[in-house]
């Protein structure tokens, strides 16, 4: 399926502007912008951007699976977009259920938003912010350690998007088909916190302490616990590291 492109140099939020277009759209839609002002994190979280210093762009694209049947779509896109990464040379590892780091630190963050399609099935908008270049305040203003790539910085933006849109073309299509299952074990390979103790923490409470295992073939987070192997469902839920609190 081939998609439209548009870029805009400023604007609030690429998934809001293309959730409130879904109606009118009948093709896959990328809209790329070089500054957000409103970016969204999951949970009503906000994602900080600064003008010309990372990819932002959101991704609508039809699924003919219904919006209960996309858990584990998220991680998916972790996927996707970490094989692109590691085939530029930059190693990144998958943080449960949507982040990719570097070095430990977050280098992007994944929002996946949905709406049933009037013609069937479900219209999925994919946003990412990847971080390039960001300037050395940015750390200090956010209150936590990030992470960039000034080496993609220089390469051609555009040839970075089109291998992004391509990774991503391919890997709803392959979801759609097969689910998560196609996904799990290359999730399992990059997975940053394998084996090591982890908190499940909602607004501010910790709900889980345990060992991160790994995913199961719906992306739930499988925790070793006391009290044995429980699967954890995303929802708005964190994952931190025991050792970094
Ligand atoms: P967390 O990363 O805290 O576990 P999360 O995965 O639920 O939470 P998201 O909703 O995906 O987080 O992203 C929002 C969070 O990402 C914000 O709360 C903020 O801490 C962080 N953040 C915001 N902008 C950036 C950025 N440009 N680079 C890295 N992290 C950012």
């Amino acid at each position: 399926m081939l998609a439209d492109v548009e870029v805009v140099a400023e604007t609030g939020s690429t998934n809001a502007d293309l959730l409130s277009r879904l109606g009118e759209l009948t093709k896959p839609l990328l809209r790329v912008a070089l500054h957000q002002t409103a970016g969204r994190g999951r949970a009503g979280r906000s994602w900080q951007s600064v003008p010309g210093g990372m990819l932002m762009f959101s991704l609508a694209w039809p699924l003919s699976r219904e919006t209960h049947a996309l858990m584990g779509l998220p991680l998916a896109v972790g996927v996707a977009i970490a094989d692109v990464l590691h085939a530029l040379d930059l190693p990144v590892q998958l943080k449960w259920p949507n982040d990719i780091l570097r070095d430990g630190k977050k280098l992007a963050g994944i929002l996946i938003e949905s709406a049933a399609n009037k013609n069937g099935g479900t219209w999925i908008v994919a946003g990412v912010g990847l971080n390039l270049q960001l300037p050395e305040t940015f750390e200090a203003n956010l209150g936590r350690a990030v992470a960039d790539a000034p080496w993609l910085a220089r390469m051609d933006r555009n040839t970075l998007l089109a291998h992004l849109l391509n990774a991503l073309a391919k890997a709803f299509e392959q979801f759609d088909q097969h689910g998560f299952s196609a996904f799990q074990a290359r999730w399992n390979a990059l997975h940053a916190y394998a084996n090591q103790e982890v908190q499940i923490i909602d607004h501010g409470q910790i709900l889980q302490r345990g060992f991160a295992v790994g995913v199961d073939v719906s992306g739930r987070l499988l925790l070793q616990t006391a009290a044995g192997q429980i699967p954890v469902l995303a929802g708005d839920v964190s994952l931190r590291p025991v050792d970094a609190l």
